[in-house]
């Protein structure tokens, strides 16, 4: 008798290499654009939230060093006292400096979602201040939210404004949110910079850093397929080997240090600047001081500080379409590299764990929503063409056509009305139906501003720049574990609305 091969577990691992789609739904890698893995030669990896997740006790500590900063400049005592919500804000949101707003943004940046503090500004109100404007994006009127690294700023800037304008029993002046804005940014500046947050990091780092077991196997796995890998991360060498002699030191025997994994590690890059500046790059030394002279040449088991795209290259001689590199920050390390070079780019969105578990829960809430919306087209085109014929009718009795045929036409009229009127009802309660189901979509992503990647019908205007920009996108680094190591990433057919049609889809 055969033996029941489902059981072998070589074969069962070999099932699970050869069909990723057996993976759970929010541990995928999602393709915007086609990636050939066997193609990328070097694959480089960002740090901080790319190989290093944080909890969100990070956001929390990060809130709390600032609140001290803006103390110390003079704000009230009592903001040392307050709490941080750390399902306030999502990436992608934009402070308006001038208004003292946050905002959401669709795809066409189309202002959808307003709060000032933790006041929802209504729709004519939204339509009123951002309605004619097509968002320019000016340093000096906004700051857009691009990194996680960013999410307390948005707290503290919304609990700033209404905490201030309860003190002042009414708005502020324009100046006086700008000024609120730059206080926040220089006070969260200064607590990365003096190392006052990392200070507390590294001294309880089970806490704040998310150990990943399966990363040192991901890795493992890319260097036997003969990958070269290396790290490129914008904290200095201290911080980094802490950060990661926790994340990988004594994982697997084949790697004395978390340094063997990688045949090049540069700290202190200075992205976006490493892709468009000419820095030199300069040897670390094991007491973290830095080299006098300037280096050239990368070589394996050292550290390197600052450095350029440039001399990069020309170091680890590698075609630029054979760089992979995987990050999480939209702009420092997906868009600058896009545009600089011809790098290939994996981004890391880590909300999308929860995000994609949520999609999955709330399935057949989606599925009812896009049924309603159907109907609710299909009823609205035949409201219109019911409209078209009364209105015709009524021209054909009201213009004094013969007396005999009106009356023919009288109960047809009627009738018509009666269809319309019905149709009207339809449409109003599909419309409420549909708007009551979104709303209580959107509010089991964030009770604000809905999910991270779409807008309404629109991609959000972050989901629009991960399309953009990253070639393929997942949520942690060690998903590609369950991928093989020359895996093809196939983008998915994207029809245009014509071609969608033709496909019955649309
Ligand atoms: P990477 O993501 O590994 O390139 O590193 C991000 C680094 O930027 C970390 O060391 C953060 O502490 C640091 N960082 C994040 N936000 C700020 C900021 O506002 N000012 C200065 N450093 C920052
Ligand atoms: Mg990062």
């Amino acid at each position: 008798m055969q033996s029941d091969n489902r059981s072998d577990p070589f074969l069962r691992f070999l099932l699970d290499e050869l069909f990723p789609t057996r993976l759970p739904y929010n541990r995928r890698i999602f393709t915007n654009r086609s990636l050939r893995l066997d193609k990328a030669e070097w694959i480089g990896f960002d740090m901080d939230y790319t190989l290093a997740l944080y909890h969100p006790e990070m956001e929390r500590l990060s809130f709390q060093r600032t609140m001290e900063k803006l103390v110390a400049k003079g704000y009230p005592e009592e903001l040392a006292s307050f709490e941080y919500d750390a399902s306030f804000a999502i990436r992608g949101l934009v402070i308006d400096l001038q208004r003292g707003n946050i905002l959401k943004m669709d795809r066409y940046r189309h202002v959808s979602v307003v709060y000032h503090g933790f006041e929802r500004v209504n729709d004519e109100e939204r339509r009123r201040i951002y309605r004619k404007e097509r968002m320019i994006f000016s340093k000096d009127r906004f700051y857009l939210l691009d990194t996680l690294f960013a999410l307390p700023e948005a707290y503290i800037f919304a609990k700033l404004v209404s905490f201030l304008e309860s003190q002042a029993r009414g708005p502020l002046d324009a100046e006086r949110y700008s000024q609120l804005f730059h206080d926040i940014r220089g006070s969260i500046d200064e607590a990365h910079r003096d190392n006052s947050i990392k200070e507390t990091i590294v001294s309880d780092l089970e806490r704040y850093v998310l150990r990943d077991d399966k990363l040192a196997l991901t890795l493992h796995k890319f260097r036997s397929a003969g990958k070269k890998l290396f790290l490129m991360t914008n904290s200095y060498y201290p911080y980094s080997d802490r950060v990661m002699s926790f994340l990988l030191d004594d994982e697997l025997p084949e790697y004395p240090s978390w340094r063997s994994y990688f045949d090049v590690i540069i700290v202190g890059a200075c992205k976006p600047g490493f892709f468009t500046d000419g820095q030199p790059f300069r040897r670390v030394n094991r007491d973290g001081t830095l080299s006098d002279e300037a280096v050239t040449q990368l070589q394996r088991g050292e550290v390197y500080q600052n450095g350029n795209l440039q001399l990069f290259e020309a170091a680890i001689q590698a075609r630029e379409d054979g760089i992979l590199y995987v990050g999480d920050h939209i702009y420092g390390d997906i868009l600058r590299s896009k545009k600089s070079t011809l790098w290939r780019t994996a981004m890391v969105v880590q909300e999308m764990e929860r995000e994609l578990s949520l999609t999955e829960d709330l399935a057949g809430d989606f599925r009812r929503l896009r049924d309603l919306e159907r109907e609710r087209v299909q009823s609205a085109e035949e409201l219109d063409r019911y409209h078209v014929l009364q209105k015709s009718l009524a021209r054909l009795l009201g213009g004094g056509e013969e007396e005999e045929s009106g009356r023919e036409l009288e109960p047809m009229l009627d009738e018509v009305r009666h269809r319309v009127n019905d149709l009207k009802g339809r449409q109003a309660s599909l419309v409420a139906a549909a708007r009551e189901l979104e709303a209580k979509i959107d509010c089991a992503f964030n009770e604000r501003w809905g999910k991270l990647f779409s807008q309404g019908v629109e991609h959000s205007q972050f989901g629009n720049q991960v399309e953009d920009y990253a070639c393929i996108y997942t949520s942690r680094v060690s998903n590609f574990l369950h991928y093989s190591p020359i895996h093809f990433f196939r983008s998915p057919r994207d029809p245009l609305p014509h071609e969608l049609e033709l496909l019955g889809a649309g």
